[in-house]
């Protein structure tokens, strides 16, 4: 067994996780600025919250992971000095919003319309001081923190403790969302071409089945997914 004493994660799991509120119905959440601080309303309890390797997220100072969780877009609102922000890529798949001044993101939000996600922005419940945000569940993209600078040889410590804090360690997102990403993948596929693909031509006797893209490279199709949908864990 490896040493899992003072391996920190993140503040908001490091003691313990606190237990969410089923009937908490949302917060306002502020960035780190002491003097007009951006703040944002998010109307509505979170889901999925997890802590995440990858190397998008924000993280607090000193912390290997973030924690991040989401919301309906509907659900948010940006309250007060919403000018201080800063698209942090825009061709990114995640457009991530951040504070000009001291950096914290405030959400994360999908603008295309076919990514599995679209709908849902992605918030950091911890900058919020109202209790009851849902807790978080499991652990995403827990090999990128060797990305981030983490020595190889700590993962063992790294993983055993987010299992002692009941947050299993996943190396891409959780089972519902892989299942969520799969199924949207395998919906878009069964849609037939639009018809003014094929305007001249006669229609096919028979639907051929989709045909799968050859994979290319060493690559695999799941991690060149994740890096359409999320940017991935690399640069
Ligand atoms: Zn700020
Ligand atoms: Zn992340």
């Amino acid at each position: 067994m490896a040493n899992t004493e003072r391996v920190l994660i993140h503040p908001a799991v490091d003691n313990g996780i606190r237990k969410g509120n089923p009937d908490f119905s949302g917060g306002v959440l502020s960035c780190h600025c002491a003097s007009n601080p951006v703040k944002l309303r998010v109307g509505a309890q979170t889901a999925h919250n997890h802590v995440c390797g990858c190397t998008k997220c924000w993280k607090p100072d000193g912390a290997i992971f973030s924690q991040v969780a989401v919301v309906s877009r509907d659900a948010v609102e940006v309250l007060e000095n919403g000018d201080k922000l800063d698209i942090v890529n825009a061709q990114a798949p995640i457009q991530r919003y951040r504070c000009r001044d001291c950096g914290v993101h405030m959400y994360g939000r999908i603008e295309n319309r076919d990514h599995p996600f679209y709908g849902l922005d992605f918030v950091h419940t911890e900058l919020s001081a109202e209790e009851g945000w849902s807790a978080p569940e499991f652990a995403a993209f827990v090999s990128s923190v060797i990305e981030s600078g983490v020595d190889p040889s700590r993962m063992d410590g790294i993983r055993g403790r987010l299992r002692e804090l009941g947050l299993h360690p996943y190396d891409t997102l959780s089972p519902p969302l892989m299942d969520a990403i799969a199924t949207h993948v395998a919906k878009q596929q069964a849609t037939p071409a639009p018809a003014g693909a094929r305007q001249s031509a006669p229609p096919p006797p028979q639907q051929e089945p989709a045909s799968t893209p050859p994979v290319r490279e060493s690559e695999s199709m799941l991690t060149r997914l994740l890096n359409k949908l999320f940017g991935g864990g690399r640069q």
